[in-house]
């Protein structure tokens, strides 16, 4: 009998093993490989963040946000106009930053790019009406990503930012609401409808990033919102070919492709974007 294959041991001073079980029984291995499966579990959401450190430039004070780890999300790759897509998380939810005291938001690469006339509009046209944001919330849901980032759009035409800040930031919501209707759980009541009427809001943002941009690249000088000129040139092209505007978008990839500065890569992807107009044009 097994209780016997070890008896001997005590004499050892090894009884305790005397109940050891020689061959492991399939229902054991199953919960062992179950455990391990466990611990190699694909990260949540919430494994991806860390509250971050900021100190308000409107308001001075110091609060702490939701922020993506560095290096943690893998980038699977990006949209045509640019969007990047990654592994587990959408990093673009994470990417506004908001002073729950004052109500001063933006994206965080425009946080402290504030001046004290501006940081003054903030505190005179928002801050005696904002009424706070939920801070409480583990991760952020499309809507509240959303909700931000409208906040951070609204600081940017009361601080009278830039007109590529203003873009950028209606871009980051176009790609925001995209996030949010390739993400829709499939029992999403009426789903189709509700995608349609996501598709029609995104597109929306996408015209006034458009426009923004086209602006921008007449009156800024590169780098703009971190684009180098031909990245813009290109980013400005995909935005002129979603809003339908083919000879535009035409006129601003042979500029690309004939480019002396412009990237490899960036002409490579240029080229292809070409393809998709030739139907058009
Ligand atoms: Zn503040």
């Amino acid at each position: 009998m097994a209780d016997n294959l070890f008896s001997d041991l005590g004499k050892v001073g090894l009884g305790m093993l005397s109940g050891l079980e020689l061959y492991e029984s399939e229902e054991k291995k199953a919960e062992v490989e179950k455990k391990e499966a466990a611990q190699e579990a694909v990260p949540e959401e919430k494994d991806y963040l860390f509250d971050k450190g900021y100190r308000c430039p409107v308001c001075d004070s110091e609060f702490k946000t939701k922020a993506v780890r560095t290096g943690k999300a893998k980038m699977l790759g990006a949209d045509t106009d640019l969007r990047p897509k990654y592994q587990g998380i959408d990093s673009l939810k994470y990417d506004c930053i908001v002073c729950n005291k004052c109500g001063y938001s933006s994206l965080s690469r425009f946080f402290n790019n504030i001046t004290s006339s501006q940081a003054k509009l903030v505190k005179t046209n928002i801050t005696p009406y904002f009424k706070g944001v939920d801070t409480k919330c583990e991760t952020y849901s499309y809507d509240e990503a959303l909700l931000r980032h409208q906040l951070a759009l609204a600081n940017a035409v009361i601080k009278k930012a830039k007109v590529s800040e203003k873009a950028y930031t209606c871009l980051k919501i176009a790609w925001l609401i995209r996030g949010q209707y390739e993400n829709l759980p499939n029992e999403t009541p009426d789903k189709n409808k509700v995608v349609e009427g996501l598709k029609v809001k995104e597109k929306e943002y996408i015209k006034k990033a458009y426009e923004g941009f086209v602006a921008a690249m007449a009156k800024e000088m590169p780098p703009i919102c971190g684009m180098d000129e031909w990245t813009l040139v290109y980013l400005v092209a995909e935005l002129a070919r979603q809003c339908e505007d083919y000879a535009k978008s035409m006129k601003l990839l042979s500029d690309l492709i004939v480019s002396k500065a412009a990237s490899t890569k960036l002409k490579d992807r240029a080229r292809e974007m070409r393809k998709l107009l030739h139907e058009y044009v």
